[in-house]
């Protein structure tokens, strides 16, 4: 029960040009209104065709009820105004309990069509 808990939430720096939050669909994002608001936005479609479906495995989640994650990205900026959402669903995220690696490494391709000017580099500190 306690690993459920400690990662209720990820935040993660991707590649310095991104932002990625890994949530629990129950989480309420009280602090942050863009995320929230991406969250709210996805959630409002899910009922609706075409389907969302688990980034992972693919399966439909046609209700908030099949989610268990969202995994939502924004651009490493101050202000970020955007914010991309991909689902994961129950299966996934309770039961396969899937390491933010591996649902950011299947997330990748679905980020890049949705991120302007998105892509993914080698990670590598060239700060110096
Ligand atoms: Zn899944």
């Amino acid at each position: 029960m306690s690993t459920r808990h400690e990662r209720r939430r990820y935040r993660h720096e991707a590649s310095g040009a991104l932002l990625t939050y890994l949530v629990d669909i129950e989480d309420p994002l009280d602090a942050h209104a863009l995320l929230q608001r991406a969250a709210r936005y996805w959630c409002d479609g899910l009922s609706t065709p075409p389907h969302r479906e688990c980034v992972t495995c693919g399966v439909r989640m046609p209700g908030k009820k099949h989610v268990g994650a969202l995994l939502l990205t924004t651009p490493a900026i101050i202000k970020p105004t955007t914010a991309s959402v991909v689902g994961v669903c129950r299966e996934c995220w309770l039961v396969r309990d899937l390491s933010l690696e591996a649902i950011e490494r299947k997330a990748t391709e679905v980020l890049q069509a949705v991120v302007p000017n998105g892509r993914f580099e080698p990670h590598q500190d060239t700060r110096r």
